[in-house]
């Protein structure tokens, strides 16, 4: 009979895991993992870097069905108790200028490392090639069923992720459908943090080129978000943290997106009109085919040129007021209709999971059946781009196991 069974030994799970020992070294714990080793999203999170944290923790970097019952901003287990735990376990903590936090040694190996060996010192038991496949609750004990055999608990916390990141990472939604089966309210799953297939076939002959950008999404015309950075153009359409980071409705919505590009956000349309009309003055005696060359990357100029129809072998000296205008709006305005995200396999989080109804949140009790946890990507949150979603594993992951040390 254990005190405490957690299902999952992902991020959340090593992490209550670890805490529950840390603060009462008595308690009986053990971790049920489906695959054959713990923490295996938490080691390809951040590019293998593992952006932890982030010292700009709001409450409107979160979404929900039910965005008025987030509240990580103001929960006692924030970003202090995170460096704290990490600093105890031996994982010093970097920050980045744009909030971004990561482990000292830029690994994110090092954080599941970290987490495993202090669960191995303070005595949590770790089963794993261990899927949990159901749950019995009897006389204020839980039965859960694996596939091998059956484990008593007095409390259970479901720590299980969704679907993001695939089955190789041990997001099959196993354990979302239980609790769905058992009647757990839930909100529709949908990819999140993922890139974007676009109709648009240049993105194919731009495949590789990466630019800083503005890119803007709209929903049936209407822009819905906005974000700077690091675009990537694809063979299927657009990848990069600034792209990324603005997926979230796509799947959620039946209508029409389109993404625009900003190519040069540092100018105005007033100051880039200027500058290519100085361009066509300075290089009258270039072919068009490099009239952007020096400016733009070489291949996005050649580019944009051909989808303003303007021949690549005349000279500059050649371009019209009107080539002129059409340049500037595609530089300004380069549109590519979205088709779909490239789904669960390759996402960060999944948008919808268990309703946060069905939880009382300062605590991560079921309302329904007592000594019944769930934390983690599993619930109806997730964050936006930048260690937020790891957060709220952490966050979660303490109060679930803050309360049940009350409790006991
Ligand atoms: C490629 C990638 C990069 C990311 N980078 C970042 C980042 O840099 N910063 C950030 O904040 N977030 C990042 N994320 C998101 C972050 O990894 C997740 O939000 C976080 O891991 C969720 O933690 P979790 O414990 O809820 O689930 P997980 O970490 O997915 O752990 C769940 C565990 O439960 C196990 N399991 C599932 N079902 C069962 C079952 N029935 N029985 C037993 N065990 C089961 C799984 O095998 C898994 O080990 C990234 C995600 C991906 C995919």
């Amino acid at each position: 009979m254990y005190d405490v069974a957690i299902i999952g030994g992902g991020a959340a799970g090593l992490c209550a895991a670890v805490y529950l020992k840390q603060q009462n070294n008595a308690l009986n714990v053990v971790v049920l993992e489906a695959l054959d080793r713990v923490g295996k999203k938490l080691i390809t999170t951040g590019n293998g870097r593992c952006n932890i944290t982030n010292s700009n923790l709001k409450n409107c970097f979160y979404h929900s069905q039910t965005p008025n019952l987030i509240n990580i901003e103001n929960n006692k287990f924030g970003i202090k108790t995170t460096l704290e735990f990490f600093k105890k376990i031996g994982v010093e903590i970097v920050f980045e200028q744009n909030g971004k936090a990561y482990p000292a040694s830029y690994q994110a190996s090092s954080v599941v490392d970290a987490l495993r060996f202090s669960a191995e010192e303070n005595g949590v038991e770790i089963i794993c090639n261990c899927c949990v496949t159901d749950f019995k609750f009897n006389n204020q004990e839980y039965t859960i069923i694996t596939e091998n055999s059956n484990i008593m608990a007095k409390n259970i916390i479901f720590a299980t992720g969704l679907y993001s990141g695939g089955v190789k990472l041990g997001s099959t939604g196993k354990a979302f459908n239980l609790l769905k089966a058992k009647g757990f309210k839930f909100e529709k799953t949908t990819p999140a943090i993922v890139q974007l297939k676009t109709e648009n076939t240049i993105t194919k002959q731009l495949k590789g080129i990466k630019i800083d950008a503005a890119a803007s999404i709209y929903f049936n015309n209407k822009k819905i978000n906005s974000n700077f950075g690091e675009v990537l153009f694809t063979e299927y359409g657009l990848s990069g943290p600034a792209i990324m980071a603005l997926s979230r409705e796509v799947e959620r919505n039946k209508g029409e997106f389109k993404v625009l590009l900003d190519c040069v956000p540092n100018f105005n349309e007033q100051q880039l009109k200027e500058m290519i009309l100085q361009r066509v003055e300075n290089l009258k005696n270039r072919t068009t085919q490099d009239f952007l060359t020096g400016f733009l990357n070489k291949r996005l100029g050649q580019v944009i040129l051909k989808l303003a129809n303007i021949p690549l072998n005349i000279s500059s000296a050649e371009l019209e007021l009107k080539d002129i205008k059409k340049l500037c709006n595609l530089i300004k305005n380069l549109e590519f209709k979205v088709l779909a995200t490239t789904g669960f396999i390759n996402s960060q989080v999944t948008a919808g999971g268990i309703a946060l109804s069905e939880v009382n949140l300062q605590t991560m009790c079921s309302k329904k059946h007592k000594g019944l946890y769930i934390i983690g990507e599993i619930l109806d949150i997730d964050g936006d781009c930048g260690g937020y979603n790891l957060q709220w594993a952490w966050t979660s992951a303490f109060t679930a196991a803050n309360s049940i040390l009350k409790g006991i």
